[in-house]
This record gives structure tokens, sequence and C-alpha cells, in this order.
């Protein structure tokens, strides 16, 4: 492995003490390999609000990692994401990444931020300087834009209310990645971005999160997935291969770090890892 730029890994706050347990061998196995920060999610409509605080003290006193809560806006009031930002700053946290959310589906609840963008000014206004805040962004287009350019337009809203940096959905296309920061530095936005990298694992489920979040599987990798049918061992390294391919790509054209979505798991992040060149 010869990396030249910064890692970190997300992970999600287990609930259970078998998934602290997973996350604990985790967390232990990957800081090996010197993250910046890892980060941890945050429920869709605040279901996990309770989980994402213990994870993310459970990181740092455990394991003595930087942690930066995800928080979401979507479904909470003003009031509730004060006492939230409150308490992350009682256990001196220094970064955040600022989302909107997702309200599970049969949720009706609206909160009182309709976008990421007013999340990010409400924690510049409550904390300014105090943490470094990170957004979402979209290589492939949100799900939910209305098109391409406004959702151009929405992130730099984002950079335009303070966000310091940016972490990408993650993509199997390194040209997509390549074509959003041309189109956001001629805008005028010059925030790092960063692109969130999803190791391939459980590949049937990975399709059907890639429909909903709008990520693209590229055909000839599907293909190539489904021509190996049982075949784990194959898979596991044309995956791990492929997608060390990319990051290579990535950080040689000039991503300033990379983040891996682990979803707790640490062999799916370290066989990539292994194979960076
Ligand atoms: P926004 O930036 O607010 O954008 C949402 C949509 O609204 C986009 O389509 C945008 O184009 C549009 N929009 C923005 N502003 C306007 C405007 N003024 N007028 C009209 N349209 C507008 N979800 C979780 O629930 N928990 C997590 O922990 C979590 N972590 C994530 C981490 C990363 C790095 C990423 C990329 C996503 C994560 N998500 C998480 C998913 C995210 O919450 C969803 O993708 C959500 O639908 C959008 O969040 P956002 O912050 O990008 O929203």
């Amino acid at each position: 492995m010869a990396l030249r730029v910064p890692i970190s890994f997300e992970f999600y706050p287990p609930k259970t003490d078998e998934q602290r347990v997973q996350l604990d061998r985790t967390a232990a196995r990957l800081k090996a390999h010197d993250p910046e920060y890892v980060s941890c999610t945050f429920g869709a409509g605040g279901s996990t609000l309770s989980y994402t605080p213990e994870t993310i003290q459970r990181l740092r006193e455990h394991h003595g990692l930087p942690s930066a809560p995800h928080v979401s806006c979507m479904g909470g009031t003003r009031e509730e994401l004060r006492q939230l930002l409150k308490l992350y700053r009682a256990l001196d946290c220094k970064r955040i990444v600022a989302l909107r959310g997702d309200l599970p589906s049969g949720m009706a609840r609206m909160g009182d931020f309709r976008y990421a963008s007013e999340l990010v000014e409400f924690i510049r206004t409550e904390h300014d300087g105090w943490f470094h805040i990170d957004v979402g962004c979209y290589p492939e287009m949100h799900p939910q834009a209305d098109d391409a350019f406004a959702d151009l337009r929405h992130f730099k809203a984002k950079a335009d209310a303070g966000a310091d940096g940016a972490i990408t959905q993650y993509f199997y296309n390194a040209d997509a990645y390549f074509r959003f920061v041309d189109d956001v530095r001629r805008m005028g936005v010059t925030l790092p971005i960063v692109p969130g990298i999803m190791p391939i694992s459980n590949f049937s489920q990975l399709r059907r999160f890639s429909d909903a979040c709008g990520a693209e599987i590229p055909r000839w990798i599907t293909k190539r997935m489904l021509a190996y049918g049982d075949d784990a061992e194959s898979i596991r390294s044309f995956a791990a291969e492929f997608v060390a391919d990319m990051c290579s790509r990535l950080v040689h054209g000039g991503a300033p770090a990379l983040h891996f979505y682990t979803l707790n798991l640490s062999k799916p992040t370290l066989n990539v890892i292994e194979h960076l060149t």
C-alpha cells in the first residue's frame, strides 16, 4: 500500500451488544491504518438519535479515535439540534457531517430546517469556528434534485453557508467525480471534495441500496459480478481490485483524501486498502 492521502472511516451506530462487539473489532483493525478521523451516521428521521452520541463517545474513549458525528436536520426542531450540538461540543468533537437526512417512509414529521444548507448556517451561527463542517454531495446527482444543474447550485449553497469540506455519495465511475469537481470549481466552490468509497461486500444488497440512493453500478461490473455466481473468492478479489484501482485513479487525479463507508465491517475496506498502489 502506498497511500498519499489521509483516509477516514464511516461507521453506523450499533444498537445491540453483539453489534457493539463487531464495531469494537472493526474499529481496532482499521485504527492500524491511522485514519484522520472516523465518523458515525445518524438514523433517518432521528430514529437512532440516542445511539450516535453513545457511539461517538465509544470511538473516542475505547479506541482513541477522533470522531465526527453525522447530524441530520430532517425531523429535528431547532431546539433539539441546539442541544445535540451542545452535547457534541461537550464531548470535544471538532468535526461534524451536516446533512438533511431522509424521513423514513410513513413518517410525516418535518423539522425546522428543510435543507442541509440551513443546518450549516445554523451550526455556523451557534458555534462559529468550533466545528469543521463537512456536507454531502452527489457526483451522479441527488435522486430528488430537479435536475443536475439545480443540484450543483444547491451544493454551492452549502459551501456558501459555511461548509468546510464535502464527502461524496459513493460512485463507481471516477469520471463522474472529476466532472463534478470541475463543475463546482467553475462555480467558485473551493472546499475539498473527498470521494466516499464503498467497498463491495454483499453485491445484491449493494444493488438494491444503489437504486435508492442514486449511485450507479456500471453495467460491466454487474455483469462480471453476476458471472462469478457463487465464487465468493473471485468476487472478493475482483471487487477489491476494481475499487482500489478507482481509488488510485482518484488520488492521482487530485482527490484530497478518501472516506470509506465500512458498514462496520473491516475486511472489505482492508481488502481495498491492501490493493492500493
Ligand atoms: P441537501 O443538501 O439538503 O439536498 C437534498 C435535496 O434537496 C437535493 O436533491 C438538493 O438538490 C435539494 N435542495 C437543496 N437545497 C434546495 C433548495 N433550496 N430548493 C430546492 N431543492 C433543494 N443520511 C442519514 O439519514 N444519516 C446519515 O448519517 C447520512 N450520512 C450521509 C453521509 C454522506 C457523506 C452522504 C453523501 C449522505 C449521507 N446521508 C445520510 C444521506 C443523506 O441524508 C440523503 O442523501 C439526503 O436525501 C440528502 O441529504 P443532503 O444533506 O445531501 O441534503
